[in-house]
C-alpha cells in the first residue's frame, strides 16, 4: 500500500475546500426540489487535496427546469449541459456546469453515443463515467461544506487511495464504447502516476487497435494533456507496452532496442523517454516536452553500423522533418509544429565555446527565432540529462549561454539618436568625412548621460555648436565620446559574463 498516496486523502471533513459559488448553485437546486451532486474531476481532485481545474455539477433537473431556475445560463452542447455564468473573477468559476444524468446508450460508431437519454438516478449517472475515482459524487447539506454525503457505488475513493485506475464496470465494454477512453487512461495515469488494474490494462491492451476510430483531435487533447503531465515518462512507457504508442506516435516507438555508441548508456527510446522527463521534472511548458521527447526521433531511420561504431549522421535533419509530419498528423496548431520542428531540427547545434564565435551564436538564433534561442538550450539540458550527464551546466554551456545574451544585446550606437550622418552634413553643411563621426559620437554619449536629449531641437542646435569648434578640439571630444561607448559596452559584456560565472 502507498502511504504517500493515503495522506493526501484528507482526513476530516474540514479539508474539502469547496468554493462558495459552487455551493450556492447546488442549494438553489436543492431548494428547487433538486437533487445536486458534485460530480467526476472536482471531487476525484478534493478528495486528493488537488486544487480542480473545473466544477462539475449533475442533477435530476432536466436541460430546461435548470435554465428556469437559473436565468443567467445557456445551453452549452449536446450533452444537456448548462452553463451557469457566475461573479467569479477566477476562471476555473466563471462558468459552473450542470449536466443532468445520463444514461449513455448505444455507440454504433465508438466515438459518440447515439444519442443522449437523461435518467432520474445519480447511480446510472455514475456508471457511464470511464473511471471509478471519476465515478465519486458529492452533495453539499444546507450551504455547510462540511455537511456532505458521498455517493460512490464503484468504490473510486478506494482506488483513489491506492492509486488505481480501474474501469467503471467491464472494462472490455467500456473500452468499446469510446475508446478515447484508452488514452484517458494513460492521461490518469501520467497525472497521477498511478498504477492500472490488472484486467483494465488487460483489456487495454486488447482493445488499443480501436483508437484507430477516434478523431486525432480528441486524442491530440488527451495525449497533450499526457505529456503535460508530472510523470509522461511512466505514461509513455505503458502506452508502448500496451500498444497504444504505434496509434499515436510511432514514430517514437522506432527507437526502441535501437543502441547507440559507446557516448551513449540508453537506446534512442530510452534517452528519449529520460529526455523528456527532465522537462517534465522542471515544469517546462509542452513545446519543450514535445522538443525532447522528439529530439532524436531521426535516429532509427539514420543508423549506420552497429555497436560502438554506429553513426547517425543527419539524424538532426531527418528529425525535423519527422517531427513536423507526426505533429502534423495529431493537428497540433501549426505554431507548435514549427517551434518543435525546428527545435528538433537545430538540437545539435555545436557549443564548443573554444572554437565558435559570436556569429555562430547569431547563426543558431536566427535559424530557431529569437523566442526560442532559450527554448533551445533547455532542449540541451534535457538532452544531456537524459544520457545521464551531470545537471549542472558545465563551463561551456554557461558560455554559450553567456554568448547568447550578448548576440541578443542591443549595442549602443549612433543609429539610435534622432539625427544621422546625412542630417549633420546637411545642418552642419559640411562633406562626408570623419566630422560626422565624431559629431555624432559626441551626441551619443550625450544621450547615454541624458536620454531627453535625444530629440531634433536640441540635437540640430548642437550640430551646428560642436561644428564651430576647433578640428583638433572636436576631434579630442569625438574620440573620447567613442571610448566612454567601448568602455560601457564592455562593462555591459563583464557584467553577462559574470552573471554566467565565464570570462
Ligand atoms: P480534468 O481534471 O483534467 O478536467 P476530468 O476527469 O474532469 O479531468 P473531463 O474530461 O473534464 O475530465 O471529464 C469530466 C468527467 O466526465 C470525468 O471525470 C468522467 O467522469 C466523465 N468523462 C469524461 N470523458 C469521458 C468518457 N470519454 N467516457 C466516460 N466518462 C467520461
Ligand atoms: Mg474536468
Amino acid at each position: 500500500m502507498n502511504f504517500e498516496r493515503l495522506k493526501i486523502m484528507p482526513e476530516e471533513k474540514e479539508k474539502l475546500a469547496i468554493p462558495n459559488e459552487t455551493i450556492q448553485i447546488s442549494s438553489k437546486l436543492q431548494k428547487h426540489g433538486f437533487e445536486a451532486f458534485l460530480v467526476g474531476g472536482c471531487v476525484r481532485d478534493i478528495l486528493s487535496g488537488k486544487e480542480p481545474k473545473d466544477w462539475d455539477l449533475t442533477t435530476n433537473a432536466k436541460p430546461k427546469e435548470i435554465q428556469k431556475i437559473f436565468p443567467n445560463s445557456f445551453y452549452e452542447n449536446s450533452f444537456g449541459t448548462v452553463g451557469v455564468k457566475t461573479e467569479s473573477e477566477n476562471p476555473t468559476l466563471a462558468v459552473i456546469e450542470i449536466t443532468p444524468y445520463r444514461l449513455e446508450e448505444k455507440y454504433t460508431d465508438k466515438r459518440h453515443p447515439d444519442k443522449v437519454k437523461f435518467t432520474d438516478k445519480l447511480e446510472d449517472d455514475l456508471a457511464r463515467r470511464d473511471f471509478t475515482i471519476n465515478a465519486i459524487a458529492l452533495s453539499i447539506k444546507n450551504e455547510n461544506p462540511k455537511d456532505y454525503e458521498i455517493v460512490d457505488p464503484f468504490n473510486g475513493q478506494k482506488d483513489l487511495k491506492h492509486g488505481i485506475i480501474r474501469a467503471v464496470g467491464d472494462a472490455n465494454e467500456r473500452f468499446n464504447e469510446d475508446a478515447l477512453r484508452i488514452i484517458r487512461a494513460i492521461r490518469f495515469v501520467s497525472e497521477f502516476n498511478f498504477s492500472i488494474e490488472d484486467k483494465t490494462k488487460e483489456s487495454l491492451r486488447n482493445n488499443a487497435d480501436l483508437l484507430k476510430l477516434i478523431s486525432k483531435e480528441r486524442i491530440r487533447d488527451e495525449f497533450a494533456k499526457t505529456i503535460n503531465s508530472d510523470s509522461p515518462d511512466v505514461g509513455l512507457e505503458i502506452m508502448r507496452e500496451l500498444g497504444i504508442l504505434k496509434h499515436v506516435l510511432p514514430e517514437l516507438e522506432e527507437g526502441w532496442g535501437v543502441t547507440q555508441n559507446k557516448e551513449h548508456i540508453y537506446t534512442v527510446w530510452e534517452h528519449n523517454i529520460r529526455a523528456l522527463k527532465h522537462a517534465a521534472e522542471n515544469k517546462w511548458p509542452l513545446k519543450i516536452r514535445l522538443s525532447a521527447l522528439l529530439h532524436d526521433v531521426g535516429k532509427p531511420r539514420t543508423k549506420k553500423g552497429e555497436g560502438h561504431d554506429s553513426t547517425f549522421y543527419g539524424h538532426d535533419v531527418v528529425g525535423g522533418k519527422i517531427t513536423a509530419q507526426a505533429l502534423k498528423r495529431l493537428k497540433f496548431p501549426n505554431k507548435i509544429i514549427e517551434d518543435v520542428a525546428k527545435l528538433v531540427r537545430w538540437h545539435l547545434f555545436f557549443s564548443d565555446t573554444e572554437v565558435i564565435t559570436l556569429s555562430a551564436v547569431k547563426r543558431i538564433i536566427r535559424h530557431v527565432g529569437e523566442e526560442n534561442i532559450w527554448n533551445l538550450m533547455k532542449v540541451r539540458y534535457c538532452d544531456r540529462v537524459g544520457m545521464s550527464r551531470p545537471k549542472e551546466r558545465p563551463f561551456r554551456l554557461r558560455k554559450y549561454e553567456s554568448m547568447i545574451e550578448e548576440a541578443l544585446r542591443s549595442p549602443l550606437s549612433v543609429t539610435q539618436l534622432t539625427v544621422n550622418g546625412e542630417d549633420v552634413i546637411k545642418i552642419a553643411k559640411i562633406e562626408p568625412g570623419p566630422k560626422v563621426g565624431y559629431i555624432l559620437h559626441i551626441l551619443l554619449e550625450e544621450v547615454i548621460e541624458d536620454e531627453s536629449l535625444n530629440n531634433r531641437e536640441y540635437q540640430e542646435k548642437r550640430v551646428e555648436e560642436l561644428n564651430r569648434l576647433d578640428e583638433k578640439e572636436l576631434q579630442k571630444m569625438g574620440e573620447y565620446a567613442k571610448n566612454v561607448k567601448q568602455a560601457i559596452e564592455q562593462k555591459e559584456v563583464e557584467t553577462i559574463r559574470k552573471k554566467y560565472f565565464v570570462r
